[in-house]
């Protein structure tokens, strides 16, 4: 059942949106299907009359919106994070359909700290391939092929839809009790692999193709709880010092 408790669970991030009006649709969009939080990346033009005009009822989700600089300021305790694009990238990364969320979705809403992010891109470019590689999964809504960009606000409501039923429809959700590990977590880990790496002289730091990245989307496919990211923490650790001790 969807629980009001489940509601603040969820984050719906839009990144640096131009259109006032887009806003406004979004935090409207959001509402309409009982989600509560709107967090804003540098948005081009907000507060806007637009914004309030286009929300509706919704005015509250706007009042209430975190605004931030940079995406990865917004996502610090998240512990799942969907990318929404209308394209497919260079290095691939994991996909799913919008219909395809349940099982993520229901393991994440397991854990004590479950916060899930939903990600969207600037009406004219989309997210980067940067910001593209910190979602965990991206979500390509399907869509006409030779037409498949929708509009940011439609872009929204779509998903939010689909989280509601998808949401509706876990029956019992299980004891959570288990945490699990936030992005910012994901990102030391992440970092300190690229430091011993580097530390090692593994790659070629003037041609790295790409080693780092694809770690990235290792750690963010494996998804190590706690206990694992810890043990790889100190290993890694451990390498240092022997390192060290060498030098
Ligand atoms: N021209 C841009 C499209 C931007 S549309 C591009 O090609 O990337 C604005 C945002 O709406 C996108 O960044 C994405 O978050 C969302 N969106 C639009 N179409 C989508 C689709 N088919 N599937 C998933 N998200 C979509």
């Amino acid at each position: 059942m969807f629980d009001s408790s489940l509601k603040n669970k969820f984050n719906f991030i839009l990144v640096e949106p131009s259109h006032p009006g887009n806003i406004g649709a979004a935090a409207r969009a959001i509402k309409n299907m009982g989600f509560t939080n709107l967090s804003l990346i540098n948005p081009k033009d907000f507060p806007n009359e637009d914004a309030f005009y286009r929300a509706k009822g919704a005015k509250d989700i706007l009042e209430n919106a975190k605004i931030y600089e940079k995406l990865s300021n917004a996502l610090k305790d998240a512990t799942l994070i969907f990318g929404t694009s209308a394209r497919t990238r260079t290095i691939p990364w994991p996909t799913k359909t919008s219909s395809e969320l349940s099982i993520v979705l229901k393991k994440a809403l397991e854990s004590s700290n479950a916060k899930v992010c939903l990600v969207f891109g600037r009406e004219i470019s989309g997210l980067s391939n940067e910001e593209l590689q910190m979602c965990d999964y991206h979500i390509k809504i399907p869509t006409d092929e030779d037409f498949s960009s929708i509009n940011l606000s439609h872009a929204v409501q779509i998903i939010s839809y689909v989280l509601k039923m998808e949401i509706d429809s876990i029956d019992l959700l299980p004891e959570m009790e288990n945490e699990s590990p936030t992005f910012q977590e994901n990102e030391y880990l992440i970092d300190h692999f690229d430091q011993v790496m580097k530390k090692m002289d593994f790659y070629d730091q003037e041609n790295p193709k790409q080693v780092k990245t694809r770690m990235r989307r290792l750690i963010k496919r494996l998804k190590p709880d706690k206990l694992e990211t810890g043990i790889l923490r100190g290993f890694l650790a451990k390498i240092e010092q022997v390192l060290n001790k060498k030098n």
